[in-house]
């Protein structure tokens, strides 16, 4: 175990482990079968992948979706790591190339599809090298209980019989009973152990608000949340095509995903989303699987879920780094209809008692007054005990609001009494603030002594209490129907004066509660870094959260790591990450320390002047800047960053469908004229996404800087056509 740490450190650069990863590295280094449910994010690569490590021979990893694959992959490689990768989606080149590697056992890790497994080719390589550990990721993909049931997994049980000194280990993030059986059935596990990590998700920050106006309330939270990616899921495709149109008419970087979408539109808006081209995915419930990303900073629910399980997966995609990330519902009692009206199609009684009594939960949490992890772990069937986490709506409100309302709730009871204890929210609503509706007149509802006494607060204010109301269980919605009932604790407000304290004016989307991390790290840094890693991100054609994670880069601009020893103690930083890009981000955090920080000890930052630029983005305030005239050097020096940073500013802000004037950068080019055009011909033919096939096109002898240009170029003359 000692080696395990060591590896550990030094080459994926943690300090520690996470809890059970080490419990589950030494069951497996000791050959016993392993099953693993940890939550998404939980860290469970990394149980198999030291162990991968230290056996001497391979270890498999089966993975259904090769965009898992590919990330994983690259993942490894980054730090190091000798990993082959099989699929279709492979040259016949790379194939040769991932193929001896296995062969000639320089590989410690194979990734692969489970149809692969079936190819004679494959049983003979895999036969002609010791497999030591076969990992089964997504393990759930096997059970047909399971939401992602795939058929080839079922080969799987099989095929473990023909390596018998293997070790194997299912890895999952869903926690039901019956598909963990499943797993352990059809994979032969046999001497197994379970390892069942907390659900627990404590950077997810939860909020739940009542749904008025949710366009409105989208752009406040999305405005909370500039510069960042996430993801907005609704119910409908066409919700989705529509909040995308209004959306982006605003100015936010934003792509639409959907099943409706041909395929190749939904992978390349995919693509963008993952390699931050895109800062939002706009979505339906299609949109996760195979998502690695790291840096998801938020999850809004635009409409409401069916159930608990999907509201947890979908949330689960943010803050896989471990940083905060925000996840927020609109919930509205008329998403509870709709919904409904699909649980009504369903025919088998069955089924739809089940979907009715999944809603219900969902509801029942969304109305929660205590912490919401309470309910929320509960339903996990994890026994969750603390009553305050600190990272909920409900923990974190603040109390100096909350005001006597013992006289509304009297009022509004015992209307819902005298009307019978038939009518919805609205109707009785109408009914305290007199309203002179039909409805109210054939009822005769205008004679009875609660009519109009309301008339001290205005309908939105109602409603805000009545959620409330229900909230604290004095009274009960009835699903089918929406009519209130009294609860027995109604008796206790209207004959006992029991006090009621709430809110009256809505609870909304507040800046204090959404704050992406704790402060303390230096956010013109941070964004420095990030410029700087998409620009290598780019250059390499790989996600920018492959290289490094927001949690290592929000390291980077608080501790100030100027020298090799200091970057290697940044969490994600081992020594095959300090040699590749250690000389490129220590000078940056060197020189931004030179000019900002006052004295080395201090980590006070100089106070910058304050502008009225400071609050837009980076890239609009240098494409800005440009475009009024100064030159390239000139905001190289302003900004402090070199010109590469500069001219990947350029980029973004023209690829968000703002122009920059072209004169001057064809000067700073370094190849001749014949070339451009041929770069040009080339992002004609294949597309400006990615600049390393360009770059192995011409035998490399067009530095990326040049193509960053000429790609600016490129660009912003199309955009003129
Ligand atoms: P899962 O497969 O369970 O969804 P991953 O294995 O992808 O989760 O890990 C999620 C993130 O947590 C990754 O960015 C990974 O690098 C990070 N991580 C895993 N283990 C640790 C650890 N011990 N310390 C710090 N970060 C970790
Ligand atoms: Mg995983």
């Amino acid at each position: 175990m000692q080696k395990a740490h060591q590896i550990l450190k030094t080459v994926f650069g943690f300090d520690s482990f996470r809890p059970l990863q080490e419990e589950i590295i030494i069951n497996i280094l000791s050959k016993k079968d392993s099953l693993v449910i940890m939550p998404t994010g939980g860290g469970k690569s990394l149980c198999y992948q030291i162990p991968a490590l230290l056996f001497d021979g391979l270890t498999i990893v089966i993975s259904p979706l090769i965009s898992l694959m590919k990330d994983q992959v690259e993942q490894l490689r980054q730090i190091g790591v000798e990993t082959s990768l099989l699929n279709s989606s492979l040259s016949q080149g790379e194939y040769n190339k991932n193929y001896n590697s296995v062969l000639n056992k320089k590989a410690k890790l194979l990734y692969i599809a489970p149809e692969s497994l079936q190819k004679n080719e494959i049983i003979s390589l895999l036969k002609n090298v010791k497999v030591d550990c076969i990992t089964v990721d997504e393990a759930h993909c096997i059970s047909e209980w399971g939401h992602d049931f795939r058929k080839d997994y079922r080969q799987l049980g099989s095929f473990r019989k023909g390596f018998r000194s293997a070790v194997c280990i299912g890895l999952t993030a869903t926690a039901t009973p019956r598909v963990q059986d499943d797993i352990i059935k059809n994979l032969n596990m046999s001497g197994h152990k379970k390892f069942i990590a907390s659900f627990n998700r404590e950077n997810l920050f939860l909020q739940i608000i009542p749904k008025r106006k949710p366009f409105d309330q989208t752009v406040a939270f999305l405005n909370e949340h500039k510069n960042q990616s996430g993801i907005i899921y609704c119910f409908s495709r066409k919700q989705v095509e529509s909040l995308h149109e209004d959306l982006s008419d605003l100015g936010f970087s934003t792509k639409p995903y959907h099943a409706g979408l041909p395929d190749d539109e939904r992978n390349k808006n995919q693509d963008l989303f993952i390699k931050d081209e895109v800062q939002i995915i706009i979505a339906t419930i299609a949109f996760g699987m195979g998502i690695n990303k790291s840096n998801v900073r938020f999850v809004l629910h635009y409409d409401l879920p069916k159930n608990i399980e999907s509201y947890y997966q979908e949330i689960g995609r943010s803050g896989r780094d471990g940083v905060r990330a925000d996840c927020l519902l609109l919930f509205g009692y008329g998403d509870i209809s709709k919904i409904n009206y699909f649980i009504d199609q369903k025919e088998d009684p069955v089924e739809r008692r089940s979907a009715e009594m999944h809603l219900q939960a969902m509801v029942q949490y969304a109305e929660t007054e205590v912490c919401r992890r309470l309910p929320l772990i509960k339903y996990f069937g994890e026994n969750y005990t603390e009553d305050y986490c600190g990272m909920c709506d409900n923990c974190t409100i603040d109390e100096k609001e909350s005001v006597d309302v013992t006289i509304n709730a009297q009022k509004f009871l015992s209307a819902i009494k005298r009307t019978g204890e038939v009518f919805g929210v609205n109707y009785i609503i109408d009914v305290l603030c007199g309203a002179e509706s039909d409805r109210i007149f054939s009822n005769g509802h205008q004679n009875l002594s609660v009519y109009g006494v309301g008339k001290e607060l205005n309908k939105k204010q109602w409603q805000i209490l009545a959620h409330q109301f229900i909230r604290k269980e004095l009274i009960r919605r009835d699903n089918e129907f929406g009519s209130l009932k009294l609860n027995e604790s109604a008796n206790d407000v209207l004959f006992k004066n029991k006090k009621i304290s709430g809110f009256i004016k809505q609870p909304e989307v507040s800046r204090k509660k959404l704050k992406i991390t704790d402060e303390g790290y230096d956010k013109n840094l941070f964004e420095l870094l990030r410029a700087e890693r998409k620009y290598i991100a780019d250059s390499h054609n790989i996600p920018p959260f492959v290289i490094f994670s927001d949690a290592s880069l929000i390291q980077m601009a608080k501790d100030f790591p100027v020298n090799e020893g200091e970057f290697l103690r940044i969490s994600g930083v081992g020594v095959n990450k300090l040699e590749r890009y250690g000389k490129v981000f220590i000078p940056i955090i060197k020189k931004y320390a030179d000019k900002y920080r006052t004295g080395s000890k201090s980590l006070k930052i100089k106070t910058r002047k304050r502008g009225s630029r400071i609050d837009k983005p980076r890239h609009i305030q240098v494409g800005d800047s440009y475009n009024d005239g100064k030159s390239i050097k000139e905001l190289e020096e302003e900004f402090n960053v070199k010109t590469q940073t500069i001219i990947s500013h350029l980029v973004r802000y023209t690829a968000e469908g703002r122009s920059v004037r072209t004169n001057g950068l064809a000067e700073m080019l370094t190849v001749d004229k014949k070339h451009h055009k041929k770069v040009f011909e080339h992002f004609n033919m294949e597309g400006t996404q990615q600049l390393s096939p360009a770059f192995e096109k011409f035998s490399q002898e067009i530095s990326y800087l040049d193509l960053h240009i000429l790609k600016l170029i490129y660009l912003n003359n199309n955009m003129k056509k």
